[in-house]
């Protein structure tokens, strides 16, 4: 049993030793103490489901036994930096990583984040075109050094400092975008960007496949190859932005840029690529990896035996155990019944995405999608009291971001994770609409139905049954199977 500090010790000991810009997600949060595959345990043992590992790097699961060994293994015998000496581990995965993306993309940068690999993507393609403009999207996230800060484009992940070089195109973000899923309408932005706001030569234009932060935002239909031929036609490189989106996350492909057709110059990769070790790639083709010997380029610990001893682990787990199609097939799963979801409930204005990268977008008006933020803090605050971890996002902060480690089950997704974003059920039923037109904000509407919810929760029909499901996961056993008969399915 765990026996170090509480929560509330920890979080005295963040407020007074730690950067007072680091953030948690749930008014009381939670103590994390163990991992295993697709769940957590917090300091009283209680188990979490966790729909949102993903995200904080986890695709084979939480402590997968073969990783964990690979790291052990490694670094009772040597970890060093790559500089300087030879050493089989780092060019071992260099080659298993090649070997699983398409076309000619095979040199392969290793670095120790998502921001680290695209500021040294943004560099390649700044040297191999001589150019300095590059075009993202708006509502992009990627990276928070000072290139990728300006590359980054939501106004809450910017400082307002060097933000230099990059123009942000029009998302094709098919839900709130002005030409709905009209990929092409939305290409011709990229086009305008070069022929009015640049000389008509570019270093690069990056993107998600699907955007993380962002809110789970796809792209329109037809979008990527539109803007692949501006870009070329300007003599510009197309960066993948593979950080969310790689590593079979999106089940029909390896890679989220795969499903669009195109083939990139430059992939760039973070998260799930070391299953919870800070290890980051930038994959490119030999001839514009090239533009590096120019110059001395080194990173002391990219690419270290120890991060790709983890990252060759990874590769084999996810080959071992089809980790890929089981996030097609549980993945596709999980989006119908989350749109049947929709179906039942006006507080969901969207449901997308693929595999295992999935958004709920929550909204007090569907006609005028007006964000709703305060409800969608409260269910998921609700969620993690029913013992299920989801994440959030978007420019809102209205969306539901469901990015679960790659072993998460059916009855993961049905029983549990469904079941209880069924609490929207409550927290609809209870929204008063009319408060809201007499100029009392969501929120404050929200905390005042509170002790109603509580007593629903503890009380009510509904809740009765989730209350039965919080306290069987509470004492399934730690580490244990997950039980077979929670819940209803919806
Ligand atoms: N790109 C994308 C798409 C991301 O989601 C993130 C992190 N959220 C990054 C880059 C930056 O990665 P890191 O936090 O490892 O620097």
């Amino acid at each position: 049993p765990y026996t170090g500090p509480t929560a509330d010790e920890i979080l005295a000991q963040r407020k007074e030793y730690l950067s007072p810009s680091m953030f948690y997600f749930y008014n009381k949060p939670l103590n994390i103490v163990d991992g295993k595959r697709q769940y957590l345990f917090d300091e009283n043992g209680r188990r979490y489901l966790d729909g949102f590992g993903g995200i904080a790097t986890v695709s084979c699961g939480h402590c997968h036994p073969d990783v964990v060994e690979a790291i052990v293994n490694q670094t009772k015998r040597i970890q060093h930096s790559t500089i300087l000496y030879l050493n089989h581990a780092i060019g071992d995965y260099a080659q298993a990583l090649a070997n699983k993306l398409p076309g000619n993309l095979k040199v392969v940068f290793f670095t120790n984040s998502g921001t680290e690999a695209n500021e040294l993507a943004m560099l390649i393609a700044r040297l191999y075109t001589g150019c300095h403009d590059i075009i993202s999207l708006r509502n992009a996230y990627h990276g928070n050094a000072a290139g990728t800060m300006g590359a980054t484009a939501q106004g809450n992940w910017k400082f307002n400092v060097i933000q230099s070089g990059v123009h942000h195109a029009v998302n094709p973000d098919p839900y709130r975008g002005v030409f709905g899923s009209d990929g092409e309408k939305y290409a011709k932005d990229v086009q305008d960007l070069i022929d009015f706001g640049t000389s008509g030569h570019v270093a690069g234009f990056m993107c998600e496949a699907i955007q993380g932060v962002g809110g789970i935002v796809e792209l329109a239909p037809g979008y990527l190859p539109a803007v692949y031929n501006s870009v070329k036609k300007a003599g510009g490189l197309f960066i993948a932005d593979e950080v969310q989106s790689g590593f079979a996350r999106t089940g029909s492909n390896f890679w989220g840029f795969e499903g669009h057709g195109v083939v990139p110059d430059i992939v760039t990769m973070a998260k799930g690529i070391g299953n919870g070790i800070p290890l980051g790639a930038v994959v490119t083709t030999p001839e514009v990896a090239e533009v590096l010997t120019r110059r001395n380029y080194f990173n002391t610990f990219g690419g270290n035996p120890v991060c790709t001893a983890a990252g060759l682990a990874v590769l084999k787990v996810i080959e071992k155990e089809k980790l890929q199609e089981n996030a097609l097939v549980v993945g596709s799963y999980l989006k119908e019944r989350l749109n049947a979801l929709k179906n039942k409930y006006e507080l969901i204005g969207d449901v997308r995405g693929r595999g295992f990268m999935l958004g709920v977008e929550l909204v007090t008006d569907r006609e005028l999608k007006t964000p709703a933020k305060a409800e969608t803090v409260h269910v998921m605050d609700k969620m993690k009291d029913l013992g299920v971890l989801i994440g959030k996002g978007g420019f809102y902060g209205n969306v539901f971001r469901i990015t679960p480690p790659l072993c998460f089950t059916k009855e993961d997704a049905v029983n549990h994770l469904c079941h209880c974003i069924n609490h929207i059920q409550v927290t609809q039923s209870k929204l008063p609409n009319n408060n809201r037109s007499i100029g009392i904000s969501p929120f404050q509407s929200l905390s005042s139905m509170v002790p109603n919810l509580l007593r629903s929760f503890l009380f009510g029909p509904t809740m009765s049954k989730h209350m039965k499901m919080q306290n069987s996961m509470h004492i399934m056993e730690k580490f244990g199977e997950s039980n077979s008969d929670q819940g209803e399915e919806i």
